[in-house]
């Protein structure tokens, strides 16, 4: 409540615009300092259906916060840990007392939308259908909703019980049902849904989990991981507890390659395993895309970093296991299409790093499983799904939002990607 004192209440309020869903902040940040929390989160509620998630993982430092005056010459308010206070004061109450804050179930309109994909996307795209009486149900390929937030995002980050599963339970509270291990384009497609189960329209919210990898030798190795393999394992097979019987290998050195908020991820679970890790970076520290935040965490936790080092090959040892990855020091030259300087190799310049595993942590595409299946539907150069401002693809009736047409962004993006969709299918069904 201290902190929500500092806001200045611009008359222009910068931090609205930073935020891609426009939550209305000086105006739920007011409701703290009176003490009337409800108040905020009906507020924030209005534009988000995700808050808890949000205010621990949004990059609020290039967002909200970024475009906070006081942030010119000191510290901005904290408007992400605000509306995590507010999101977690009210799922630690029963729901008859969150008075205003909770969304009344609608009154049913008789129209039925499938939405593929549990992650921020079709959640945040779901829930405004089924508020304004939609009969939702979302199709989800792994045994446990809510897509990155709970296979990527490792527990200590973002807590699956105590957090994501209560965001997942308000969604399901509007009536959403939730089907998971169900594959579209495997256990049934698109068109089965269209023309054999009654549905009127479709969101694909498939998201981008298709790892990359080098196409260096020995990436086949045992002991070689994708970081989605990675964290999957460990979050939804919970490979970190010791009462679960789907362990993981992390190794006793384990070298990370690549410098985003997933190799930071990556890292701080195999660190959290018992590997003394490194992450390897072909650019410098300035150029590190992840965020401040998980950079420092990482450095404080004791990661290695080594910088301008690029991995050439991994080599074996007599069992077919990691025994060492062979890099090459890096110099930075021009800049490249990025703006950022493209690495050169330093000629000569290679040596190995000792290490058991290694973890791939270098971008995802969209997986091509549903536009396979589903004809019609196009794809941009980059795999991603193809799709108008409002997530109308090139197929009548099929929309789509988030990493799935983006390629890997954000979790916010993804959100109001889904909300587009949502008032683009309210309109399509309306006939307008
Ligand atoms: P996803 O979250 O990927 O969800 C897609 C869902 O669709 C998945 O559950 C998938 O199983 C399902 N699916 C796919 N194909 C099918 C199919 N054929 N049938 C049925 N279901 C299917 N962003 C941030 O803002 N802050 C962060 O700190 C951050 N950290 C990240 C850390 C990691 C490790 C990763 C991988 C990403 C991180 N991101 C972060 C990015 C962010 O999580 C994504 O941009 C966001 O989750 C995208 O949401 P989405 O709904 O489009 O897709
Ligand atoms: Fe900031 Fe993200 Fe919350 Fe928007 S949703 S106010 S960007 S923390």
């Amino acid at each position: 409540m201290l902190e929500a004192t500092r806001c200045l209440h611009c008359k222009n309020p910068r931090c609205v615009g930073g935020c891609p869903v426009n939550i209305q902040i000086p105006e739920f940040i007011s409701h703290i300092v009176t003490g009337d929390i409800d108040a905020a989160a009906a507020v924030i509620a209005k534009d988000s259906s995700l808050p808890a998630v949000c205010g621990r993982v949004c990059p609020q430092e290039t967002q909200c916060e970024g475009q906070c005056i006081l942030g010119i010459k000191g510290e901005p308010v904290a408007i992400g840990k605000l509306e995590r206070f507010v999101a977690d004061y009210q799922h630690a109450r029963p729901v008859g007392e969150r008075g205003s804050a909770v969304a009344i179930k609608a009154v049913p309109n008789g129209h039925k939308v499938a939405v593929i994909g549990s992650g921020p996307a079709g959640l945040a795209c779901a829930a405004d259908l089924a508020k304004w009486g939609y009969d939702v149900t979302i199709f989800e390929a792994l045994h446990k909703a809510g897509g990155v937030l709970a296979y990527g995002i490792p527990e200590f980050r973002l807590p699956k019980d105590k957090v994501l599963q209560k965001e997942i339970d308000e969604v399901t509270g509007l009536g959403v049902k939730i089907e998971t291990d169900v594959i579209i384009g495997r256990t049934t497609d698109i068109d089965d849904l269209m023309e054999n189960e009654g549905f009127e329209a479709v969101f694909i919210g498939t998201g981008a989990g298709l790892p990359r990898f080098m196409g260096i030798p020995g990436e086949n190795l045992s002991g070689v991981f994708s970081a989605n393999e990675f964290l999957t394992r460990n979050n939804l097979m919970k490979a970190y507890r010791d009462d679960y019987l789907t362990p993981i290998h992390a190794g006793k050195k384990c070298c990370v390659v690549g410098g985003g908020n997933v190799a930071m991820d990556a890292a701080r679970t195999a660190l959290r395993l018992g590997a003394d890790t490194t992450i390897v970076y072909r650019r410098s520290e300035a150029e590190l895309p992840a965020r401040k935040e998980e950079v420092h965490h990482a450095k404080e936790e004791g990661i290695d970093f080594r910088m301008l080092t690029n991995p050439v090959e991994i080599l074996s040892d007599e069992n077919g296991w990691v025994r060492a990855m062979k890099c090459i020091r890096m110099e930075l030259g021009e800049p490249d299409a990025s703006g950022r300087r493209s690495p050169v190799p330093v000629d000569g310049s290679e040596f190995e790093i000792e290490c058991d595993t290694v973890i791939m942590a270098l971008g995802t595409s969209p997986n091509p499983l549903i536009a396979q299946t589903t004809p019609g539907l196009e794809r941009t150069r980059r795999g991603g799904l193809v799709a108008d401002e409002a997530g109308a693809t090139t197929r009548k009736g099929i929309f789509a939002g988030g990493d799935a047409v983006t390629g890997a962004a954000t979790v916010i993006l993804a959100m109001g990607a889904g909300r587009k969709a949502a008032e683009a299918i309210d309109a399509y069904l309306k006939g307008e």
